[in-house]
């Protein structure tokens, strides 16, 4: 059996997934952790969300952190929710290091607050596009030492219209970061986005068709004009 001590992780991420009751790790982490620890080799993942991508990407990205004093690592997320869910899963498994900081700036929240933790120094950064390129424009975030480049739910976020948003991003970060995207499908704009800006990525696949077997299916049936009350 794979275990995530198996993977190569560190025991400071060991002992927080010990005490999150993680015991073994998901398809999508027993492929990218390994990929993502091993080398800085770009990486493309197509996994349904919902099937632990957070740690598949979060935990190489916080034992790869260096303390070089900049942000060396951004997660771009679609939205609020899945930004500060993203942030927060981040800091629970960072639990055994106190020192690091994560930063989540999401649109709908006062900017003004999110340049002030900024300004009180951040490793890793959780956004979603738009409010990072207005954060960008007020020169309240750096991305020019940045090591390690996340876009989940890619394709989420170009459904969204954040097609341009991502790409200023891209084109303003450092060309030697390591990127991943992931994505539960892969139309071909995010295709282009992994052509454009990642290096020879690798590519893993987890059988984006089948049911997600760590979410319970129920059904009822009910009279058509009850369903919203059923629901
Ligand atoms: P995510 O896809 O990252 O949003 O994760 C979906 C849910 O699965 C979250 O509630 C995680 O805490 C949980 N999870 C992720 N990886 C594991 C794992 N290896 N063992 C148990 N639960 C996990």
């Amino acid at each position: 059996m794979t275990t995530f001590k198996n993977l190569g992780l560190d025991p400071e991420l060991l002992s927080a997934l010990e005490k999150l009751g993680f015991e073994k790790p998901t398809p999508v982490q027993e492929k990218a952790i390994p990929a993502l620890l091993e080398t800085d080799n770009d990486l493309v993942a197509l996994a349904q969300t919902g099937t632990g991508n957070t740690a598949a990407f979060g935990l190489p990205l916080l034992q790869k952190l260096e303390f070089t004093g900049f942000t060396e690592a951004l997660v771009l997320a679609p939205t609020r929710e899945l930004c500060m869910q993203i942030t927060r899963d981040l800091e629970t498994f960072a639990a055994f290091k106190p020192e690091l900081k994560i930063v989540a700036v999401y649109g709908g929240a006062s900017i003004r607050d999110q340049i002030s933790l900024l300004n009180r120094g951040s490793q890793v950064v959780g956004a979603t596009p738009g409010r990072l390129i207005d954060l960008l424009e007020r020169k309240a975030v750096h991305l020019d030492q940045l090591r390690v480049l996340v876009l989940d739910e890619a394709d989420e976020m170009l459904n969204m219209g954040f097609q341009e948003d991502i790409d200023t991003i891209l084109s303003k970060s450092p060309s030697d970061r390591q990127s991943c995207l992931f994505s539960a499908t892969m139309p071909p704009e995010v295709r282009r986005i992994a052509q454009r800006y990642m290096r020879n990525p690798a590519e893993i696949s987890l059988a984006a068709n089948t049911i997600n077997e760590y979410i319970e299916h129920h059904y009822y049936v009910v009279k058509e004009k009850n369903r919203y009350e059923a629901v």
